[in-house]
């Protein structure tokens, strides 16, 4: 049973006003009404998560490994009741839900173990030398420390591992950050869920009230209402390129300016290398398919722009494509405003007079609507023509033909940020993708050899980001063991006795964890 209210600091309160969520696979409404958030729920949230942050920083972070891990299993035992609201509030396969909750447990309990591990802290001692001449040097230690209350926003696209405990909640948890979480509004019954099984967590593990709230939406002003709040420290955001550049303009024109990570559009450009192609363009063309309808792509990693040297191998790759992608049935998108944006997008590229359309097809007038969609141009027009590089967020893409390979690296060149980019090649090509690679290196976050770049592994490794529009900040991920760096600071602790240092600074080292000790790493023993 659904209560549609919100979780604020322990307590499920009510708002003003009501929404519904849309059962995109039906076009209708789902019964429960959720409540709208306001700025004084925000601000109610906020201060709790503010009364409870230095405490909840200072924690050892063994206690706070017990939470995200009894946050896991508390998902985990409702995983039955998740995949079935899920499954009506977004369309989207009960084994995809499935897959996409032993992600979320899985990078709960990864963050668990990686600040048990302790390299996070990056520790650093240099003891003091009183005898130094011309002047002593002080004892200094530096560790880093979380930042703060975080605003989290909830994706459409995946109502578990970027929503209520997904990546960014889980890292800034991780990192000692109370979380006041804004829920998507297209699956606010999973989120009440999760949000269950977090407030089950913080019972079970003693965790402070004020350490987790989820507010729904329902108005614009609730998710602004929680960037511009002067007691949030940063800010974690997954969505559209408008969306996300809205908030990080309210984030940086504060009179505090915070970090805002958003995680925003991306058209993962494919290079095909001349040499790969001749044997295997048919069977490129249907991991391309498979990767571009993932999910009736709707995935920040789509691969929704391929490049490629025009010719005979370019043909029978889009004619095995537009063949295979006929035989995708259509399947309902998240939400209409997803909906409707790719079909604004995909409208106006087919219509373009510069462009020809290998494939569209319209499948239903329902207002959920995604069928798949390839267009064709060339890299003289694709540079010439802005337009013909916008996100088709859906199962679309467009494929820009190169006369030689000195366009196709000129093309490179002009690439805008990106979260991946691919390239397909065999050993033949070494010569060509070395060449590529520096451009590819400057623009994108993840470059893949020979794979596609659906699938975001959660790991030590992983950069899921990227330069500017894919994401607001290049130096950051929102997935991996680096995304803790996005809710934590570095602080010195100069001349401080050993009784007032915290734990992962004193000599003893009491937390066992790696340090760097007068320029040499020390190990845990
Ligand atoms: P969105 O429109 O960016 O919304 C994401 C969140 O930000 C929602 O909670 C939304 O609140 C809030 N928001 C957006 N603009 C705001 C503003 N100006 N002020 C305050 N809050 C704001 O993303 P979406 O609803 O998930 O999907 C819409 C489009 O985003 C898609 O068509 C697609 O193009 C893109 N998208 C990209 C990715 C990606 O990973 N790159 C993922 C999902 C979607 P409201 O619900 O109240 O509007």
């Amino acid at each position: 049973m659904l209560s549609g209210k919100h979780y604020i600091a322990g307590e499920w309160l009510s708002g003003p006003d009501v929404f519904q969520a849309d059962n995109p696979a039906t076009g209708t409404k789902l019964p429960t009404k959720f409540q709208h958030g306001t700025e004084e729920l925000v601000d109610q949230a906020i201060q709790a998560a503010n009364a409870c942050a230095e405490e909840f920083a200072a924690m050892l972070p063994a206690k706070r490994a017990a939470f995200l891990r009894a946050i896991a299993d508390e998902i985990d035992a409702r995983g039955d009741e998740i995949t079935e609201i899920g499954t009506l509030e977004t369309a989207l396969p009960a084994a995809r839900l499935t897959g996409e909750r032993g992600r979320t447990v899985g990078q709960l309990r990864f963050f668990a173990d990686w600040i048990e591990e302790g390299s996070w802290f990056e520790a650093r001692i240099e003891t003091a030398q009183p005898d130094r001449l011309p002047l002593p040097k002080p004892d200094i230690r530096m560790m880093h420390k979380a930042l703060g209350p975080v605003g989290v926003f909830g994706a459409s696209n995946f109502p578990l591992a970027f929503s209520t405990a997904g990546g960014d909640t889980a890292s800034a948890l991780a990192a000692g950050c109370p979380v006041v979480f804004k829920g998507h509004a297209a699956h606010p019954g999973t989120s009440e869920i999760v949000a269950r099984a977090i407030e089950a967590a913080v019972k079970k593990t003693g965790m402070p009230n004020g350490v987790f709230s989820l507010i729904h939406g329902g108005t614009r002003k609730v998710g602004q209402a929680l960037v511009a709040h002067p007691l949030i420290k940063a800010v974690g955001f997954t969505g559209s390129t408008g969306g996300g550049r809205a908030l990080f303009d309210i984030a940086v024109s504060r009179p505090e300016p915070i970090p805002f990570y958003g995680e925003l559009g991306s058209n993962n450009p494919v290079f095909l290398m001349p040499n790969t192609m001749g044997a295997k363009a048919a069977d490129l063309a249907k991991g391309w398919v498979g990767s571009l309808t993932m999910g009736v792509g709707q995935f920040c990693t789509n691969p929704g722009l391929l490049i490629a040297l025009k010719g005979a191998d370019l043909d029978t790759f889009v004619d095995t494509a537009a063949s295979a992608l006929g035989e995708v049935d259509g399947a309902a998108m998240l939400t209409d405003r997803v909906s409707s944006a790719y079909h604004d997008v995909t409208d106006a590229m087919a219509k373009h007079a510069l462009v020809t359309c290998a494939l569209k097809r319209r499948d239903t007038d329902g207002p959920f609507e995604g069928s798949p969609a390839i267009f064709r141009t060339t890299a003289a027009q694709w540079k010439a023509n802005p337009e013909l590089a916008e996100e088709m967020f859906g199962p679309a893409g467009i494929i820009v033909e190169c006369d030689t390979t000195e366009e196709m690296l000129a093309l490179s060149q002009t690439l805008v940020g990106q979260l991946t980019a691919t390239i397909q090649m065999d050993d033949a090509d070494a010569d060509l993708v070395n060449k590529l690679r520096p451009a590819l290196e400057k623009c994108a976050g993840r470059i893949l050899i020979n794979g596609w770049p659906t699938g975001v592994e959660v790991c030590h490794s992983m950069v899921h980001g990227g330069p500017y529009p894919s994401s607001t900040d290049s130096r950051a991920t929102s997935v991996g063991s680096l995304a803790i760096k996005r809710f934590i600071r570095p602080v010195s602790y100069q001349a401080f006795p050993d009784a007032l240092l915290p734990p992962a600074l004193k000599d003893a080292n009491p937390l066992n964890i790696p340090r760097l000790v007068n320029g040499k790493w020390q190990m845990a023993k």
